[in-house]
């Protein structure tokens, strides 16, 4: 354990990642403060630090106790350029993430996982494969469990999902192998732009050298142009075919085209659907490759991986129509994605909080595939105006005013589909609730010839 007696450690942000690190620097000697904009009855999970002689100063920030503090944790929920950094950082305070915290505890060696969509589903599957290999993995970060709990425990790794956010405030952060899967538009709520936002991401390479992996997308020009100069080894994937070294898809199967390996595998026996979960199965192979993990036993791993959810998830099939949950489905690319994956007469459930997306890229797919758009939310109106015309446009004031509507005008053979394009913050406390409540919605339908 580092040691950390002595310093003052001022952890601002009391989600998950925020609450964990202060247990962290807690039982590591530093006295600890907590520090949120919003009240105690807002946040959940902070009864766990009330034993212990942790300040709590919640419903704003006291700007005294940051300019005192030796160090500043930074959760991945707060912006950098809020108040107390902004002062914090014109001191010399350090700011640092959990990651970067996390981090410099773990000796053995992290995968890291990022890239704009695909990254749980990714992390997740990486981390069944090294449990079917028999690894004792620690699988977390932006997925759920936090990245410092993985120093309570003996591991032979990590697998770790990055978000931008927290690659912000990473500094001597180094895995030895880090996958990009994929760049699109996302989180402009937070970035002045789309480089910016790209920079954060691109962040998880700086410490990389050529005796690191790194795993690319060959078929994403921005992950191509960005990544060029790169010194890490790098193994592409390519999900249409480009002849790269790495994974390469050839019609039903992959082939893994690396230092005159002969491996190939059958897309027939994959679980999860659609194009994207080919990349991310892809993606998910090679870090195990190169470990020298058998091929088969890998595969197997990925083919019995039956997704996670609130991602394209199939709810019910009611009177002939099919609902789906993809409540994750959080910005454009992600819901380009998932309506990939159908043909026509889906009745398409979006809106949220906006995020600063270019709506009007869904617009070839709505006009071939989507009969009618309901749309919820504060991004109701902007989306209404980017994609008039491609289809039948509804704005309703709820998501269970929502499912109504979809219920009564969707035709039997048609798909409903939650996938907002939107962050779920301004009805909900998390895109899991959006879709909890989305599937109990459903649920309670009862079928139109009962009913009649
Ligand atoms: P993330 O953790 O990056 O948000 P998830 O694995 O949770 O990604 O998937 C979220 C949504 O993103 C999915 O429901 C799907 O619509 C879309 N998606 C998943 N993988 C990819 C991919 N490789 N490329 C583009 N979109 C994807």
């Amino acid at each position: 354990k580092i040691n950390y007696s002595g310093k003052k450690i001022v952890v601002i942000g009391a989600g998950r990642s925020g609450i964990a690190l202060a247990s962290y620097f807690y039982e590591r000697g530093a006295t600890v403060a907590i520090s949120d904009l919003r009240e105690r009855k807002q946040l959940a999970g902070l009864d766990s630090l009330s034993t212990l002689p942790i300040r709590f100063d919640l419903g704003g920030h006291d700007l005294e106790l940051f300019a005192q503090a030796d160090l500043i944790a930074v959760s991945p929920g707060v912006s950098l350029t809020c108040e107390p950094l902004r002062r914090a950082s014109s001191c010399a305070i350090p700011l640092l993430g959990e990651i970067e915290i996390a981090s410099r505890e773990i000796r053995v060696p992290i995968i890291g996982v990022t890239g704009t969509n695909g990254k749980s589903t990714t992390t997740s599957l990486i981390g069944e494969i090294m449990a079917a290999w028999g690894k004792k993995v620690f699988v977390g970060g932006n997925l759920g469990t936090p990245l410092v709990e993985a120093c309570a425990v003996a591991i032979d790794g990590v697998v770790v999902e990055l978000s931008s956010f927290q690659l912000e405030t990473i500094d001597q952060f180094h895995p030895s192998i880090a996958l990009l899967l994929n760049l699109s538009s996302d989180h402009l709520d937070r970035y002045p732009d789309l480089q910016s936002y790209y920079r954060a991401k691109l962040q998880v390479f700086r410490n990389m050298t050529a005796a690191d992996f790194v795993v690319l997308n060959a078929d994403d020009a921005e992950v191509c142009r960005l990544t060029a100069d790169l010194p890490a080894t790098k193994v592409w994937f390519s999900a249409k075919g480009r002849m790269v070294d790495g994974m390469v898809r050839l019609g039903d199967r992959l082939v893994w085209n690396w230092s005159g390996a002969d491996i190939q595998l059958p897309l027939s026996s994959l679980q999860l659907s659609g194009e994207h979960n080919i990349e991310n199965a892809m993606a998910a192979m090679i870090p195990a490759l190169l470990q020298g993990c058998p091929a088969e036993l890998a595969w197997n791993a990925v083919c019995s991986f039956g997704g996670l959810k609130h991602r394209m998830q199939r709810v019910r099939q009611l009177d002939g129509v099919d609902w789906y949950n993809d409540s994750k489905g959080t910005n454009v690319g992600s819901v380009m994605k998932s309506l990939a994956g159908f043909s026509s007469a889906v009745t398409l459930i979006a809106g949220g909080k906006d995020k600063g997306g270019d709506y009007t890229l869904l617009r070839p797919q709505l006009e071939q595939k989507v009969s009618c758009l309901i749309l919820i939310g504060e991004a109701a109106q902007k989306m209404a105006a980017a994609l008039s015309g491609c289809c039948e446009i509804r704005i309703v004031s709820d998501l269970q005013a929502a499912v109504q509507q979809a219920f009564v005008i969707t035709k039997p053979g048609g798909t409903v589909l939650l996938s907002p394009a939107c962050s779920s913050f301004d009805m909900f406390a998390s895109f899991q609730a959006r879709g909890d409540e989305f599937e109990r919605l459903v649920q309670q339908l009862s079928p139109a010839r009962e009913t009649l």
